[in-house]
């Protein structure tokens, strides 16, 4: 009796733990926004779930016709449902006809050996090898994510190794059986065998699916964080990241901290209003990431302040680079009305000196923007040059 407990005990944790996995991608998707392949995700545990407990009720290896039926419809569902989900969630599919074919054909097979043609051997190779030609056709439309992120090769490999193991563990249990029936195959090492990779491997690939969809939605959040939702650009906390990582690995290069402040914006909100200096404010942040290089990082720092950071070149592309926005700014249309005051800005420009900090930089890049206020705006200053680090 107590046997028995332990028994029933240990066969509820594979479909525990697809309801605990169901639950959890129903979380995420709840929390994603629209991405629906994690509802496939869900619905393929809780029908491994459901199929593993009725597994449990029927008494499984079971010789009785319509529990097989039942039960196979689970696992094949299940598989589907997984299987189109992954295939989803990188921009594949397998389609809902096909799913309908397989899904058919399935049971038609399955009826066919259940009822009208009994074949314990046959009726073993399609349940396993079906699923595992789903499994191993989803994994090699996945290939190229071994080359992808750690957790997208994760769930390529597992979702390989899952797929392939179907076919020797299929051949091999049948190999091995002296007689082919339902009771022997039910005591045969195949059923363990089954149950443990099902559970090691399934909840594996669970598991790197969870990982890499949640390492995607971080990444995401982090992005949007440093952003600035105006203009596109990096927002101060995005630039000063940035800028302060490029400056740890300055060595033998000579980084450039360029600082733009717009002239008497306050004048253009009081006479176009708020509205029409946000477009200014997006347009000027649009010609700047349009005069920018790959490599140059530019951020919105302030209000109608942008900062750009040359990683290498020191004055002389400094140099080139405000006349090259000065030019871009001067030549814009607004597209505001008549009487609003022209756009320009006041450049504050200081090159890295040996060893120096971006907080010390950007100290002697304001002062210099400061100057060019205080010498009549719509100027560039250089701060005084340190010694290049
Ligand atoms: P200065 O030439 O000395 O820089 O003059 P200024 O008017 O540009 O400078 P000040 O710092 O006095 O004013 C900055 C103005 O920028 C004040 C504020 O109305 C405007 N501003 C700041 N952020 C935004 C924004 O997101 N949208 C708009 N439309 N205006 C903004
Ligand atoms: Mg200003
Ligand atoms: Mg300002």
């Amino acid at each position: 009796m107590g046997g028995q407990a332990d028994s029933l005990v240990l066969n509820l944790v594979g479909p525990s733990t697809f309801v605990v996995f169901a639950v959890a991608f129903l979380w995420a998707w709840a929390i994603s926004d629209g991405r629906n392949y994690l509802l496939l995700i869900a619905a393929c545990c809780l029908l491994s779930s459901v199929g593993g407990i009725f597994r449990l009720i029927v008494g499984w290896p079971s010789p009785v016709g319509v529990h097989i039926f039942i039960s196979s419809l689970f696992y094949i569902s299940a598989t589907l449902a997984g299987c189109e989900g992954i295939l989803r969630r990188f921009g594949h599919r397998i389609g809902i006809a096909a799913d309908a074919f397989i899904l058919a054909a399935f049971t038609g097979l399955a009826l066919w050996f259940v009822y009208v043609d009994p074949s314990f051997v046959a009726r073993v190779y399609i349940q396993n090898l079906l699923p595992g030609m789903i499994f191993l056709y989803t994994a090699l439309r996945l290939s190229h994510l071994a080359r992808g992120p750690y957790s997208e090769r994760a769930v390529f490999w597992i979702l390989l190794v899952f797929a392939i193991q179907f076919f020797p563990r299929t051949f091999i249990t049948l190999a091995m059986l002296p007689d082919p029936s339902i009771e022997n195959f039910g005591q045969s090492a195949f059923w363990p065998v089954l149950q443990l990779t099902n559970a090691v491997l399934g909840t594996a690939l669970l598991l790197a699916i969870l990982i890499a969809e949640l390492s995607e939605m971080i990444d995401r959040l982090r992005t949007e964080r440093d952003l600035d939702q105006l203009t596109g650009v990096l927002n101060r906390r995005g630039f000063e990241d940035r800028a302060g990582q490029l400056f740890e690995q300055a060595e033998g290069r000579q980084p450039a901290l360029v600082l733009l402040d717009l002239d008497h914006f306050k004048l253009v909100n009081d006479t176009c209003g708020h509205a029409a200096g946000d477009e200014v404010l997006r347009a000027v942040g649009a010609l700047m990431r349009s005069s920018l290089r790959q490599s140059e990082v530019l951020g919105r720092i302030g209000g109608e302040e942008f900062a750009i950071l040359i990683p290498d070149g020191g004055r002389d592309l400094a140099q080139i680079l405000v006349a090259r926005l000065e030019h871009a700014i001067a030549a814009a249309d607004f597209d505001l009305p008549a009487a609003a005051p022209s756009i320009a800005g006041s450049f504050g420009v200081a090159v890295r000196g040996a060893g120096e900090s971006y907080l010390d930089c950007f100290k002697r890049a304001d002062a210099a923007l400061y100057q060019a206020k205080s010498e009549g705006r719509s100027r560039a200053i250089f701060a005084g040059s340190q010694q290049p680090g």
